[in-house]
């Protein structure tokens, strides 16, 4: 159903790019700064081309060439392509000095671990809801926005299905995972408590770790923080691995419940903790009270 629609793209992109051959030129070494929050760096000059990294807004970046409204980047000694509608040239006196800050999560390795599953349905909600179905597609949100900010993720169950607290554990082991990130969600007697909370287990590292998490959603999300907690559940406890759980809201609470299930909070949810988490590999937050 989709051919359609690309074969159209295609054509599209084909029929610029000819056009722009004209006019391509070289500028060998030339700076310019992102002026974007987020911008691609593509194998080809086509937005159907593949991601090889991104930049975040004020990266500098070297432009070998443009072409149309595409330039041919250096990228750690190899070439990409960058959209040139988001790029500025650099100030003279910052030409000298460019370089690419890696600021994303490109060569970590993030476990995250979608709790419950199968015969183990964590808490229900109103309207029957189960928080394992909850937390399997906001998992996968986070897993698809860690994938995009360029880490390696690994989920401990990726379907409706029984994962042990020490299989999830062996899982971050077995992967040397730089975080381990258990997903859940919350339940009450009574319906109006509501919030978040994130949970870590004794060391600098988790607690840090948790920090820049909570923080980052504190910013992102509008439901009430409930805060950083130190607790000892088995799935901290046992890991060798930097890790936190987080409860990311009431399933008991019903107005609450709406806004969980909305596509909306869950991908402010995976924006959050790519932040957090490049809060907390990049060193940023450590030493705030
Ligand atoms: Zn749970």
């Amino acid at each position: 159903m989709k051919v359609l629609p690309s074969v159209s793209v295609i054509l599209c992109f084909f029929l610029l790019f000819e056009f722009s051959l004209v006019f391509a030129e070289e500028k060998k070494g030339q700076v310019y700064i992102v002026n974007t929050p987020i911008l691609n760096m593509r194998e080809d000059p086509s937005i159907e081309s593949d991601v090889l990294g991104r930049l975040v807004q004020g990266n500098f970046l070297q432009v070998l060439q443009h072409k149309a409204n595409w330039s041919k980047v250096n990228f750690d000694g190899k070439e990409a392509w960058v959209a040139s509608d988001f790029i500025i040239p650099a100030k003279e006196e910052e030409q000298d000095s460019f370089f690419i800050t890696p600021e994303l999560l490109d060569g970590y390795t993030i476990v995250i671990d979608p709790g419950h599953g199968g015969k183990d349905p964590g808490a229900i909600g109103i309207n029957g809801v189960h928080e394992k179905d909850l937390i399997l597609s906001t998992s996968k949100k986070i897993a698809k926005q860690l994938r995009e900010n360029g880490a390696k993720v690994v989920l401990t169950r990726t379907d409706d299905y029984f994962v042990s607290l020490d299989e999830r554990i062996n899982i971050a082991h077995a992967h040397n995972a730089d975080a381990f990130i258990s997903i859940h969600y919350n339940a009450f007697s009574i319906e109006n408590v509501q919030g978040f909370n994130t949970y870590y287990f004794s060391s600098a590292t988790n607690r840090n770790l948790a920090k820049a998490i909570h923080g980052s959603l504190a910013e992102e999300v509008n439901l009430h923080n409930r805060g950083l907690l130190e607790d000892d559940y088995r799935v901290l406890r046992k890991n060798q691995r930097p890790s936190v759980l987080i409860e990311l809201g009431f399933i008991t609470n019903s107005v609450e419940l709406k806004t969980l299930q909305s596509d909306g909070y869950q991908s402010l949810v995976a924006k959050a903790i790519a932040k957090g988490l490049m809060d907390f590999f990049h060193g940023r937050d450590e030493d705030e009270t």
